[in-house]
């Protein structure tokens, strides 16, 4: 019911009431009730039940509205408390909370990315364009995975990355798409130079029900491995 029909519903309410009312009053009583009695039966419910309805109507409507400004808002800060600020992508509480709650029967793989010689690029073309580059690594990231992976950053310039359902050989190959795709990018400083982006990336195998520290500390290790081996590559765990 639209409010207009409520409101022409409590007033037809009103008047049959007091039209009922009166008409039993009537029988009762034996009496003869003259015209204007029955007109005002109907002038006086209907005048009252349109003003209280009309406000009860609009009541009913800012409450509506509130609920649902409520409830944009309640999932405008579910989003801030999930995700980084700065690149959109999870944070370190929910990408943990999330990996930790993969519950497929299937192999997962996660991996730790670090950015190159990230300080570097803050230093010689400004904290601006280093932020430019997380954003930009980040949204790289995310496009080399799959709707189902996650993606979070879990330090200043490092992502980890939870690849579902696959065998580790797959998530070797989706790590190192992911690397060359970030080594193929064009990016510039504020001022037009050309910045070398690379990054280094470490992957364990996970499953469900492993701890997701000693797997994630695993992938660090690694990373830290392809660091030392000259960075812009991809190490597997172990
Ligand atoms: P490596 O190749 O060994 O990883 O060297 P790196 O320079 O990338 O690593 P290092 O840990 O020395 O430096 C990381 C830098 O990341 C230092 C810090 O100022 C910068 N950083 C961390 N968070 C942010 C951020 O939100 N924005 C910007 N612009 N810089 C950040
Ligand atoms: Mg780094
Ligand atoms: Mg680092």
């Amino acid at each position: 019911m639209n409010p207009v029909q409520t409101i022409l519903a409590c007033v037809a309410f009103g008047i049959i009431m007091t039209l009922l009312g009166l008409e039993v009053m009537t029988h009762a009583l034996h009496e003869d009730v003259k015209w204007p009695f029955w007109a005002f039966a109907v002038i006086c419910p209907a005048g009252i039940t349109a003003a209280i309805s009309i406000v009860l109507v609009g009541q009913v409507e800012t409450n509506r509205q509130m609920a649902r400004q409520l409830l944009e808002t309640q999932s405008e800060l579910i989003e801030l408390a999930n995700h980084d600020h700065l690149t959109g992508v999870l944070n370190r509480a929910a990408f943990y909370r999330e990996a930790a709650g993969y519950g497929d029967e299937a192999p997962a793989c996660v991996l730790l990315a670090d950015i190159d010689h990230f300080k570097a690029i803050n230093d010689e073309h400004g904290h601006a364009a280093g932020d430019s580059a997380l954003r930009l690594v980040a949204s790289t990231l995310s496009a080399a995975l799959r709707p189902d992976d996650l993606l979070g950053r879990v330090g200043g310039e490092e992502f980890a990355i939870l690849l579902t359902g696959l065998p580790f050989g797959l998530g070797m190959s989706i790590a190192e798409r992911a690397r060359g795709a970030i080594d193929a990018l064009d990016f510039k400083s504020p001022d037009g130079d050309p910045i070398a982006l690379s990054i280094s990336v470490g992957v364990a195998p996970y499953r469900a029900g492993w701890s997701l520290d000693n797997a994630l500390a695993q992938a660090d290790a690694a990373m830290y491995g392809a660091k030392r081996s000259g960075r812009n590559r991809v190490q597997a765990a172990g």
